[in-house]
């Protein structure tokens, strides 16, 4: 679910410490965790203890630590990178971190929160790859939770295949062009053959791997994928989706795709708004079949996220035409349509055994002509209908099914904003319909569903459909044209 985050107080960064002096006060067992995690760099580590615990003492025989035994004073922090006020005594740390604040050097004082400048965050080490988990001292526990279970997915041979990528990096810059070639590349660097060879242990054969998938490297073509980015929820997208989405260079997306969905994407891909939102199509269906036609010719990897599902309303079928006629490749990958995200808020059965065996998606926008559309047939015969783009035809779309046969009675459940934390929802029947069109208070997508498999649906979160502005009349046609 779409959730806003709250801002983050302490800001992860990772800090150039190598050589530098990082100094920790103190003289149990505060200073020695942190002795023990500065170990871990290439900082040269200063311990300020008079009179070192028995345990810090052997530690520091062991790792080769040298420790200052003298009573600690200011002059011993000025110019380090970082300080740690270890004393395990309140008024000691405070005083530790007064004078580090005045020259300057950050300070943690342990346990402290109202002193430091940093925290130390739980890590994952497979320097040159570090993990660092941070909860801003909510929970040490749940850091280390975390932190274990992200040890467990990543190999102790990510650390040296990272280093060779890093010995590589500048050949590869040199042969391969910026975009899709690279990260073609890389993705097979760090999931083929050079990391198998790493995994077991051959840094020689993983060298040697990577060079041959150097030498191989080829052109990488254009490619579209036209991508269902689900009702709006974040989370209710496919894993194929996600994948193509951190794959892609560019990311052509329309109004109805919230932005945390596009932010799935990677940080540096283009993205490109193509609108179609009632009232702002800021480019016409020939200009986006174009754009895409365009950008897969630059060899660009191409991610079309539509909302929904591309196949339902999404005008995906002009979009394959075009790529297929320009001899471009692509593909569909399938989203959660709206109207199943609308049925789950609302625990509405689509098909209800003994009451609907079928389901229409139609938008109603088919309705003006005289003829009785073959849908408003299968509505009379019992199929639940769902109606996209339905708000502006309410009235249509309840008149026309009522004159048709369809009972007035008819169960009718609204969402607004299906899937999404703002979502609304409203029931009532097909004579309370045509209220839809003058509800000024909806601002988001509508989803329509009618049938009698609606009356199965949960309705103790939901509000009188006819409660906003009251019934109108059946018959009364919106003059409203088309949109949503
Ligand atoms: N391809 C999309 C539909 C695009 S048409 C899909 O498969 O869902 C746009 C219409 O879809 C809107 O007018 C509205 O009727 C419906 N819609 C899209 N997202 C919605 C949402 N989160 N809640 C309710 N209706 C939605």
């Amino acid at each position: 679910m779409a959730r806003s985050p709250q801002p983050i107080n302490a800001f992860p960064v990772f800090m150039r410490v190598a050589g530098r002096v990082v100094v920790v006060v103190g003289e149990g067992d505060e200073a020695l965790a942190k002795a023990r995690l500065m170990a871990q760099t290439s900082a040269a580590l200063r311990i300020v203890a008079a009179q070192p615990s028995p345990g810090l003492a052997a530690w520091a025989i062991e790792a080769g630590v040298e420790i200052l035994r003298v009573a600690y004073e200011p002059s011993l922090i000025e110019g380090a990178a970082l300080a740690f006020a270890a004393s395990g005594d309140e008024a000691f740390d405070r005083r530790i971190a007064d004078d580090a604040r005045r020259l300057g050097v950050p300070v943690n004082a342990v346990d402290r929160p109202d002193c430091c400048d940093f925290f130390t965050p739980a890590l994952v080490n497979r320097a040159p790859v570090v993990v660092a988990v941070g909860t801003e001292g909510a929970g040490p526990v749940l850091a280390q939770m975390i932190r274990a279970r992200i040890d467990q997915m990543l190999s102790p041979a990510l650390g040296p295949l990272a280093s060779l990528a890093a010995t590589i990096r500048e050949s590869v810059e040199r042969l391969l062009p910026k975009g899709a070639a690279r990260r073609v590349f890389w993705a097979d660097f760090f999931a083929g053959a050079p990391a198998r060879a790493m995994e077991v242990g051959h840094a020689d054969e993983a060298r040697a791997a990577a060079a041959e998938l150097l030498a191989r490297r080829q052109a990488v073509a254009g490619h579209v994928a036209l991508v269902g980015a689900g009702p709006g929820a974040e989370d209710l997208i496919t894993l194929r989706a996600q994948r193509l989405l951190l794959q892609a260079d560019v990311i052509v997306h329309d109004a109805l795709v919230p932005e945390a969905v596009v932010a799935l994407g990677r940080r540096d891909a283009e993205r490109i708004a193509v609108g179609k939102r009632k009232g702002c199509h800021s480019k016409t269906q020939s200009e986006i079949n174009e754009l895409l036609v365009s950008l897969a010719r630059d060899g660009r990897q191409v991610v079309r996220l539509k909302s929904g599902d591309p196949l339902v309303f999404g005008r995906a079928g002009e979009e394959m035409q075009a790529l297929r006629d320009a001899g471009i490749s692509f593909e569909i990958v399938p989203g959660v349509t709206a109207a199943l995200a609308a049925a789950a808020d609302f625990e509405l059965p689509l098909t209800l055994r003994g009451v609907s065996s079928s389901l229409v998606f139609t938008t109603g926008h088919d309705l003006r002509g005289e003829a009785l559309p073959d849908w408003a047939r299968l509505a009379i015969s019992g199929a639940t209908v769902a109606v996209y783009m339905g708000r502006s035809v309410a009235a249509d779309v309840a008149g026309r099914l009522v004159e048709a046969g369809l009972s007035p009675d008819t169960a009718v459940a609204v969402v607004e904003n299906a899937s999404l934390p703002h979502r609304r929802l409203l029931h009532g029947t097909l004579a309370d319909l045509p209220s839809l069109a003058g509800r000024d208070d909806l601002r988001g997508p509508v989803m329509s569903i009618i049938g009698d498999a609606v009356a199965g649906a949960d309705f103790r979160r939901s509000a009188p459909l006819a409660a906003g502005v009251g019934p109108m009349p059946v018959a009364a046609r919106s003059p409203e044209g088309v949109g949503a």
